[in-house]
């Protein structure tokens, strides 16, 4: 009888042909299940034709594929999905799968999908809804690739953003595991997929070294003020830490792998969205090739903020432009759902 926790996807492969042969099998069945689920999609034993049917009865027995099971699901009226995966130990998380907008009356390929690294988030944002009860636990690499198993049942995967719950710098060692298996397994590479952090300077400092040239994903950093003692209130962990210290963090991770950072600022009605915020931070990010995603504060039931008017959302947008500032704003998929940025959760409730 194997540990109670053990799964084929927790396994290494070569701890998963170990087992396999245990379990009666031949040691290439454990590449040919791998191929099964990354190649084709598969995520049941009972679908794998090429097993023999007594290994696939005894693997399903004795070795889940598995440690997540999708739980609940909704859906918003533009088709953005929201998954609640069940974990091993019963903990949740949360996934999203927005596929493209048509462009142009056309029907455009693959979806984008959402995914969490951990279950809550230690950086306590006070406009987003995912660090409401603090950090739990960090994601295992397999808990945070089979988000991506999920996702893709719901349909073909073009880009993936790592913004769902948790803070990924503060859970780096898996999320780097992970993120190497979604460039070598999934075929989504390192330029379809953006990994969203707060940006601690000494952990960004510490990426940077072990990714070298060629990380496997695209940086963004949640900025949200250009202004020391606001961003001290709106990113609660991060108080302390200067703004440029920030900034020069995101400089390394360009020097070093010539990938333009992008910063996201969540704007929030009355709160950051003057013109001065915006000159102020055209002013710290001018002379560096970056561009600025605005993205405007989405509700979180029992929040203080408010959503910021169209126009001043226009209006920062094109200050940050004429101070040679690239800028674009989201206006989140999945409201309808509690889908969209800074809605998701580790709990269930109510839809
Ligand atoms: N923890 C990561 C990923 C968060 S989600 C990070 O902080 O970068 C991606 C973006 O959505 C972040 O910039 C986050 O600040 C923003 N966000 C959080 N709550 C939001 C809300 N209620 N409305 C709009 N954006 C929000």
């Amino acid at each position: 009888m194997g540990n109670l926790d053990e799964t084929f996807l927790g396994l290494s492969l070569e701890e998963a042909k170990s087992r396999v042969v245990q379990l009666g099998g031949r040691a290439f069945h454990a590449g040919v299940i791998r191929r099964e689920v990354f190649e084709r999609g598969v995520l049941d034993y009972a679908a794998m034709t090429s097993l023999s049917k007594p290994l696939r009865e005894r693997l399903a027995a004795e070795l889940p594929l598995l440690s997540s099971q999708e739980i609940a699901r909704s859906e918003a009226p533009d088709g953005t999905t929201k998954l609640l995966l069940r974990l091993a130990d019963g903990e949740t998380v949360e996934t999203v799968h927005m596929p493209a907008r048509p462009r142009g009356g056309e029907a455009r390929r693959g979806a984008t999908l959402c995914v969490s690294t951990q279950v809550g988030c230690p950086v306590r944002c006070p406009f987003c809804a995912s660090g409401r009860s603090g950090l739990v636990r960090n994601l295992a690499a397999h808990e945070i690739l089979e988000q991506y198993l999920h996702g893709r049942a719901l349909g073909p995967l073009r880009r993936s953003v790592v913004m769902g719950i948790g803070e990924p710098l503060a859970n780096q060692t898996q999320l780097i595991a992970a993120m190497r298996q979604v460039n070598r397994d999934l075929g989504l590479g390192a330029r379809r997929v953006t990994v969203s952090t707060v940006g601690f300077p000494d952990r960004l400092r510490r990426l940077v070294d072990e990714l070298g040239r060629h990380p496997p994903f695209q940086l963004a950093i949640s900025l949200h003020s250009a202004d020391d003692d606001q961003r001290a209130r709106l990113v609660p962990a991060m108080a302390g830490v200067p703004v440029e210290d920030v900034l020069a963090a995101g400089d390394l991770w360009f020097d070093r792998t010539g990938r333009e950072v992008t910063f996201e600022v969540c704007l929030l009605g009355g709160e950051n969205d003057s013109i001065g915020h915006a000159e102020r931070l055209a002013a710290r990010l001018a002379r560096r090739r970056a561009t600025v995603n605005l993205i405007p504060y989405n509700p979180v039931p029992g929040d203080r903020f408010l959503r910021p008017e169209p126009d001043a959302v226009e209006s920062f947008r094109a200050t940050l432009e004429a101070g040679g500032v690239v800028a674009t704003v989201r206006w989140s998929r999945g409201l309808d759902s509690d889908a969209a940025c800074g809605q998701l959760r580790s709990r269930i409730h109510p839809v």
